[in-house]
């Protein structure tokens, strides 16, 4: 084995850096991983989306007959929230088996388990498969490293992909694509004692969202991720009481399953609204990650985690997306599984913290997996 390096002491090391998005600005914590991957043999390359923000790749070994197996993670954290923190958000602070801090959770223990177990194996990963490690920034909107990197072809080759979000040690074969929506409509105003003469905004959206409740996916349920979903989570309009508001607006929120394209989606919203004069934007937009249960190296991560969980995992998607659906697309669509050490439920709340025990575990199931792709 190689040198072995500490999750608990590496996870401490990263909670230091302030990575909160925004603004982000992940370099400094990009560049203590990418060093210490390099020392360790990685072949490290820096990429940034914009001046700051570094996602890195590292790779080790190599294989013309087999494409490496990849880990991911993001940097970048959400901001710490207006409630008070008991415990200090970024200096590791242990109590008993819980690491607290910002981040602790989503997803920097993650990032250090599989750092951890990529380092112990490195001197035995030449002329195998090998490794890729994609680091990235600015995961928390919009997933723009990840993007970044597909979108420049800046990723090579992954026959796997494991994303070490937070799931408690279960692997999770994927989450629904999210599709948010501005919708607009307009009108012409006029004083509110003779509305006869105006064009009512605000009675226009009432049709709109009438509409929207009886809208219908072309794909109504999903054999494990269930029904895709629509909300309407905003509206505004008007400006004061006596007047007949020329302009509405909401926002929504769709959930979709695979095979529900959202350039697709947003086409059929606007041809259900079209009469309504409505105008319809796509403002977010992350796909759908999934991979078939029966997969075989899908399996074979079922059958490693099993020691750590309370029996076999059963096929199950997440509720929350990842940077995993644009570093599928970049590698060409291998499997992929998100699998991690954090504790779902701590994601993003106030005094955030992980289960130092589940790190280590993470760390035995991750080098597992590793060896059992490369057989090294
Ligand atoms: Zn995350």
């Amino acid at each position: 084995m190689g040198s072995r390096l500490d999750p608990r002491a590496l996870t401490r090391e990263l909670l230091a850096f302030n990575t909160i998005n925004p603004p982000g600005m992940e370099r400094a914590c990009a560049r203590l991983l990418g060093a210490r991957l390099e020392e360790a043999g990685f072949r490290v390359a820096y990429h940034e989306f914009a001046e700051g923000r570094t996602s890195l790749i590292a790779q080790i070994g190599g294989d013309p007959a087999k494409p490496p197996i990849c880990f991911t993670g993001h940097i970048d954290t959400v901001p710490l929230g207006a409630a008070h923190w008991i415990h200090d958000a970024f200096a590791g602070e242990t109590d008993g088996d819980r690491m607290y801090g910002r981040g602790s959770t989503d997803m920097k223990s993650g990032i250090a388990a599989f750092v951890a177990a990529a380092i112990e194996l490195a001197p035995h990963l030449a002329r195998t498969p090998g490794l890729v490690l994609v680091i990235t920034a600015g995961e928390e909107i919009g997933c723009e490293g990840a993007r970044f990197l597909a979108d420049r072809r800046l990723l090579d080759r992954a026959g796997a992909i494991v994303i070490a979000e937070p799931t408690a040690n279960y692997p999770y074969v994927g989450h629904k694509g999210l599709a948010w929506f501005e919708i607009e409509t307009t009108g012409v105003t006029a004083h509110g004692s003779m509305p006869e003469v105006g064009d009512n905004a605000i009675l226009k959206m009432a049709r709109v969202i009438g509409d929207l409740e009886g809208f219908r996916f072309p794909i109504e349920t999903h054999a494990v991720m269930g029904k895709p979903t629509l909300n309407v989570g905003t509206i505004q309009g008007g400006l004061n009481t006596n007047s007949v508001p020329d302009e509405a607006r909401i926002t929504v929120d769709t959930r979709t399953v695979p095979g529900i394209d959202h350039a697709h989606l947003c086409a059929s919203l606007e041809k259900l609204l079209a009469p309504r004069g409505a105008r319809v934007r796509k403002i977010v937009d992350t796909a759908a990650l999934y991979t078939e249960p029966s997969n075989e190296w899908v399996q074979q991560v079922f059958e490693e985690c099993t020691p750590f969980l309370d029996g076999r995992p059963t096929p199950k998607t997440i509720t929350f997306s990842t940077d995993g659906a644009d570093l599928k697309r970049g590698f060409g669509g291998p499997p992929a599984v998100v699998l991690g050490p954090g504790e779902p439920r701590l994601a993003h709340q106030t005094d955030e913290w992980c289960s130092i025990n589940r790190v280590e575990q993470s760390v035995d199931l991750f080098r597992t997996l590793m060896q059992r792709w490369c057989r090294a």
